[in-house]
């Protein structure tokens, strides 16, 4: 499993650092966001370290689409199912990406605007 040394994500993926994990399989791991913006928060990552939205491959597929299935399982799960949520990764400046690991938020439990500031 392709790992990036100094990247938080990769340490929590490979359990070097505390998260409280919610989900994880050979593809995709998925934690609580330390600091929640909804009452739902969590960041599902591919485990092997892609720096984000620019940087995935074909052969990234795999880790992109479990992430998609793990996130509707999850939000199921969390009981926002029904009620709605937001998935969404950050890419670059702009964007405000704060991690260079590849994340996709998953929110949900509170009513969201459109467009987010
Ligand atoms: P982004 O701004 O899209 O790069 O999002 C990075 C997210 O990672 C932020 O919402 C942070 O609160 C969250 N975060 C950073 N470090 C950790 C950590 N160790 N455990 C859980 N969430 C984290
Ligand atoms: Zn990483």
């Amino acid at each position: 499993m392709t790992q990036s040394p100094d990247c938080p994500f990769c340490r929590i993926v490979a359990g070097q650092v505390l998260a409280t994990i919610v989900y994880k399989d050979d593809l995709v791991t998925a934690f609580r966001d330390i600091n929640p913006q909804a009452p739902t928060h969590i960041l599902l990552v591919p485990n092997h370290h892609v720096a984000g939205m620019n940087e995935f491959a074909e052969g990234d597929a795999n880790a992109l689409t479990a992430i998609l299935l793990a996130a509707r399982e999850i939000a199921r799960k969390e009981g926002i199912a029904d009620s709605g949520y937001r998935l969404v990764a950050n890419q670059g400046r702009d964007a405000g990406q704060s991690v260079f690991h590849l994340h996709f938020h998953l929110l949900g439990g509170r009513r969201m605007k459109w467009p987010p500031g």
